[in-house]
């Protein structure tokens, strides 16, 4: 049976790299996601046939309740809050493995240096994943008691001396727990805490535009905490699947990093925003705004025009009715391309799921540095709800906590066309000195019906 088991370890294995490939485009991710899924379906499966499996009953409970979770969050849970419940998945992977070392260290106290180092590793990364992934939710949702939310970087006189002592006594320990004979359970619970805290620290200095780092570093954390649970538990498949979230997440951090031109350390330490603060209000006399029958006369004489999505098409849903919108320019002889910002949204690939689900052609999409060239081609840039992604502060002003970030240079088309609600700040909590610039024109409203009122003005004419 255990070679058996161990066979079909592998098919899945070879199912989940196979899957992650197919992941890299978009024409076949669907089938990539269904190769994957069935990868971790037979994983789960063969894993119930387990001989050192001695009661179902539990199991049977745990499958019950996760899945009826499972149900009530895929269908309850709105767009726009995915990101939050990626966090807090990412939270229950670490937990997951945080338990897992917890119970075998039950099962032998006394064990092997490497299975000792494994536990521990288990423990640690689990439970730092498990906290900093509790905040990053808490963080996306900017939750607070009064006045004080919680979304800002936190940063605080002789954070980084205390974080270097966690990190020492957390050797020290670890060290005692792995060669020291005899019991050492409150040695071992004393690392619980300390990675649980570790956790915590090393998420509060974050804040602001530099969330998407953190999320894909707490992914690739679960990731490893399940590869080290794997090692202790020695499960193979448990190993392969925690090595290829870990190693993908760290490749998604990388590109995170450099989308904000920023090294890791640099966004791990800097406190993102803790020293600026900023109304989004202040500009509104300075303003032009245009109404949607104006914007169409626009839309109309233009031969190129360039849609640049953020989170404000995933608040209003509005991926149809950009396609909608599209369709009409191109029937009007006119070259339509969307501008994707790595970092647009609020969690990476956002907006390429939304208008792959509106069956946007993927040809259309152009990644950042491409349409940058262009730009001063571009007759107009019609931005749907972005707005740090397209802050020229991070370009001009070196004050601006954004600076150095890469933008989409939407301020050198020749006419941009801004579509939000208000002049509220983006989730950075800065001004956007485009909504100012001279051939800037604001769409007010909800993007949804702006499109559509739009789309209307072709239709009638
Ligand atoms: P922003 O958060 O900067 O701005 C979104 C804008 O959308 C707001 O200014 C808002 O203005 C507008 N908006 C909201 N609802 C609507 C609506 N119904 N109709 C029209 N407009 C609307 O979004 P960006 O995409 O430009 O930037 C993403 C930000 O999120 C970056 O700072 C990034 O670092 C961060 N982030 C990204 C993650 C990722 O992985 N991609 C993860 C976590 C954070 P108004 O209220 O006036 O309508």
């Amino acid at each position: 049976m255990s070679t058996l088991i161990e066979l079909i370890y592998i098919l899945s294995a070879f199912l989940f790299a196979i899957g992650l490939k197919m992941l890299s485009s978009p024409t076949t991710a669907r089938q990539g996601n269904i190769l994957s899924s069935l990868g971790m379906l037979s994983a789960v499966i063969v894993t119930l046939f387990n001989q050192e499996i001695i009661d179902y009953k539990w199991i049977l409970l745990g499958l019950c309740v996760g899945s009826l979770i499972g149900i009530l969050v895929a269908r309850w849970v709105a767009m726009t809050a995915i990101p939050e419940m990626v966090a807090l998945l990412n939270g229950s992977g670490g937990g997951a493995s945080l338990l897992l070392g917890w119970a075998e260290y039950h099962q032998q106290p006394v064990a092997p240096t490497f299975t000792m180092v494994t536990i521990l590793l288990a423990v640690l990364i689990g439970g730092c994943t498990l906290s900093g992934s509790i905040l990053a939710w808490a963080k996306l949702r900017n939750v607070g008691l009064g006045n004080f939310k919680i979304g800002r970087a936190l940063v605080f006189k002789g954070q980084q001396p205390l974080n270097i002592l966690i990190i020492l006594v957390i050797i020290v320990l670890g060290f005692i727990y792995c060669t020291e004979s005899g019991d050492h359970y409150s040695i071992f619970l004393t690392i619980v805490c300390l990675a649980i805290l570790a956790g915590v620290m090393v998420v509060i200095p974050i804040g602001g535009a530099d969330m998407p780092v953190i999320i894909s570093l707490l992914n690739s954390y679960s990731g490893l905490a399940a590869c080290a649970a794997g090692f202790a538990i020695q499960n193979n498949i448990l190993i392969v699947a925690g090595s290829l979230v870990g190693a993908s997440g760290i490749i998604l951090t990388n590109i995170m990093c450099k989308a904000m031109n920023r090294s890791l350390v640099n966004v791990l330490a800097s406190g993102f925003g803790t020293t600026t603060t900023t109304t989004g209000t202040r500009r509104v006399e300075k303003v032009n705004p245009i109404s949607a029958h104006d914007a169409f006369f626009i839309l109309e004489a233009a031969r190129s025009v360039v849609f640049v999505p953020g989170y404000g098409l995933a608040v209003a849903q509005a991926q149809h009715a950009v396609k909608e919108l599209a369709e009409f320019l191109e029937n009007n002889q006119c070259a339509v391309q969307y501008a994707i910002h790595p970092v647009a949204g609020r969690m990476p690939g956002h907006m390429n799921v939304l208008l792959a689900e509106a069956d946007v052609p993927y040809e259309q999409l152009v990644e950042m540095e491409d349409i940058n060239r262009f730009m001063p081609t571009v007759d107009v840039c019609l931005v749907i709800g972005a707005n740090d992604v397209v802050n020229p502060a991070a370009r001009e002003d070196d004050s601006s906590p954004i600076y150095g970030m890469p933008i989409i240079n939407v301020d050198y088309a020749q006419t941009v066309i801004v579509m939000k609600r208000s002049m509220a700040t983006g989730f950075a909590g800065i001004d956007n000195a485009l909504f100012s610039k001279n051939n800037t024109r604001m769409l007010f409203g909800d993007a949804k019906n702006s499109l559509q009122a739009l789309t209307s003005e072709f239709k009638g004419s």
